[in-house]
């Protein structure tokens, strides 16, 4: 097929390979939140002196003001279910086994999305959950060092 007899409307696509080597760091602020995550076991936020916002998880500049954001503070391990979702695709988009419950905790002003491990039937808006830590042995500063969130009993 020649250019002129291609249909423009129709999508294109062209296969191969990018070598492509990059390293995606932190950032000062991650980084300090994820070494208070690894090696305390905290959940950090920053809250902003000006606007009163607290961010989770903790940033270095508030996003309304532009103020850089120094007080950090532990805001513990347990925020308020916001919302939840069934996941059955996993990131490439392929079925999974078994859906994974997923949701938005939230803390502060902010919160974070992760794994639910509960009854999805039992679940409320609002309800606290509690964050699950690895042994600390076994936690390498990502978010993966909380296992899951867990309904507080
Ligand atoms: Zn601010």
């Amino acid at each position: 097929m020649t250019l002129l007899e291609r249909d423009p409307q129709a999508p294109a696509a062209w296969r191969g390979n990018l070598p492509v080597t990059s390293r995606y760091t932190y950032g000062i602020a991650g980084e300090k939140f994820f070494r208070a995550l690894k090696d305390e076991g905290k959940i950090m936020g920053a809250e902003c002196p000006t606007c009163g916002i607290t961010y989770v998880p903790a940033r270095a500049f508030c996003e309304r003001c532009l103020s850089e954001l120094t007080e950090w503070t532990d805001v513990g391990l347990v925020g308020e279910l916001h919302t939840f979702t069934l996941v059955f695709v996993d990131y490439d988009g392929r079925p999974l086994y078994e859906p994974e419950l997923v949701g938005f905790v939230s803390f502060g002003d902010g919160g974070i999305v992760h794994k639910l491990e509960a009854d999805p039937d039992t679940l409320e808006i609002g309800m606290k959950m509690e964050a699950v830590l690895k042994p600390k042995t076994k936690r390498t500063g990502s978010i993966l060092d909380i296992q899951h969130f867990k309904p507080v009993k």
